[in-house]
């Protein structure tokens, strides 16, 4: 199941995404009689295994009438997370020896796992705008990365029962002004900008995904491909980034954590090839879809 957040009639919902349709979630519940959270985000944090069952036995068995993609505006799946987003730095081994390679580059491969935050309140959804502040910024980067969605809190979570603990997938896009996460010895700033984090289409709950995550991952920008990898070349896997990061931080339904960036970015070119103005940059992971942004 995919599960979509969209503006329909000035409102904001989610349903179940299917291939050319949103079957809306309030209908899905009140069928079966139950109140509807009052968004993805809440549905994620309240939600039970039988429920995913019986949305399923109610999809398979009942007829709801779909909503057309092209009456509703796709939203991020969570367009307001509670917290900020957690993010892997240089978790691909050929992405972290591109920014060896740089000039101003430095480190190797990492021993432990590099963590920073971004704000992404809000996370903007396919099709959605990045705007670059020109004033303050012209080297905007793109990172397309898996985007694991928690399912239910945990803490001190084992490797081996990491997948417990995870609600879904879906794709991001960690965009990066590269003069300002320079200029800081934190990233924070640089990649927090309003815009900055893509998200979406939707979330594809776990059961359609096979564990170990293994799933191709591809940037383009204009059509020309720039990253293409397979989240199987993470340096800290899911198991081990979910166990390592609750350790003594108790990780919360709804958390979103960002796994990295394969080789590719436009900050490793030579010249580099930043994006710029009219741009149209695709995230595809297989599996799950694609998430296209246009750069403003
Ligand atoms: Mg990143």
């Amino acid at each position: 199941m995919r599960f979509i957040s969209y503006i329909y009639n000035d409102k904001e919902y989610y349903g179940i995404a299917d291939k050319n349709s949103i079957v809306p979630m309030d209908t899905i519940l009140k069928h079966l009689g139950k109140e509807m959270p009052k968004n993805l985000l809440e549905f994620i944090r309240t939600y039970s295994d039988s429920l995913i069952q019986d949305i399923e036995t109610i999809l398979s068995n009942e007829h709801i009438e779909p909503i057309p993609y092209d009456k509703v505006k796709i939203t991020a799946p969570i367009p307001h997370p509670r917290r900020n987003v957690f993010c892997l730095g240089k978790n691909y081994r050929d992405h972290a020896l591109e920014i060896k390679s740089l000039p101003s580059g430095s480190a190797d491969i990492p021993d432990y796992p590099i963590y920073f935050t971004k704000v992404a309140d809000p996370c903007i959804g396919h099709m959605d705008k990045v705007i670059i502040p020109k004033e303050y910024t012209e080297n905007i980067d793109y990172e397309v990365e898996l985007a694991v969605i928690i399912g239910r809190d945990g803490k001190d979570i084992p490797a081996e029962k990491a997948e417990e603990y995870i609600f879904g997938y879906t794709i991001a896009n960690d965009i990066t002004a590269r003069d300002i996460q320079k200029k800081h010895s934190q990233w924070f700033k640089g990649k927090s900008l309003d815009t900055f984090t893509p998200m979406g289409p939707y979330i594809v709950h776990k059961s359609e995904i096979e564990f170990p995550v293994e799933l191709d991952i591809i940037s383009k920008v204009n059509g020309e491909i720039r990253q293409s990898s397979n989240t199987r070349e993470l340096i800290f896997d899911i198991p081990y980034i979910i166990s390592d990061l609750s350790k003594g931080l108790t990780l919360r339904a709804g958390d979103i954590i960002l796994t990295g960036t394969p080789k590719g970015v436009g900050m490793g070119f030579n010249p580099p090839r930043f994006l710029k103005s009219g741009d149209i940059v695709e995230c595809y992971i297989e599996k799950i879809g694609t998430l296209v942004n246009i750069i403003e």
